[in-house]
């Protein structure tokens, strides 16, 4: 990740509900998905998180510091200290995008969701964007690799 001293031009900027932290996109958000799997509705206390994201060095934080809570052994959330919005959610690989919640974008309307993620857990009478792809967390045989050696942070699966 980028430090303060960013000279870039930020495509897409974003922050929590009190301002005292915010972030900047390099890039067009990229993957914009609903994730509904149950550490994405813990994390968010909604029913799905909505994730939007570039790759690594094409973010940063411009103000403020969050508080960071790693929800397994695999990733780690920001949220705000302050006023306790959930900011992001990434992986650790270096190659995996930075996702920030497409609410805390300044014009979450530029992110319209691509696919629906984590379906094993979506909630019966959650109904929206039902005409695009869905898939399951780890469907495909290297994310099932991946998340073979996941340890959950959250005190409950449940
Ligand atoms: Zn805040």
């Amino acid at each position: 990740m980028a430090g303060m001293t960013e000279q870039r031009t930020p495509i897409a900027t974003g922050g929590c509900q009190c301002g005292a932290v915010r972030y900047a996109l390099y890039v067009p958000p990229q993957n914009a998905h609903a994730c509904h799997c149950r550490m994405c509705q813990r994390a968010t206390g909604g029913a799905f998180a909505l994730l939007a994201g570039a790759p690594k060095a094409d973010f940063a934080w411009t103000k403020g510091e969050p508080g960071v809570f790693r929800s397994s052994n695999l990733a780690a959330r920001a949220y705000c200290r302050d006023c306790g919005t959930p900011l992001s959610f990434s992986y650790d690989l270096p190659e995996a995008r930075f996702y920030v919640t497409i609410g805390s974008l300044d014009d979450p309307g530029a992110a319209a969701i691509e696919r629906h993620y984590g379906i094993e857990s979506r909630l019966g009478w959650v109904r929206f964007c039902d005409d695009l792809p869905a898939e399951e967390t780890g469907a495909d045989p290297k994310a099932a690799t991946f998340f073979s050696s996941m340890k959950s942070g959250q005190s409950s699966t449940q």
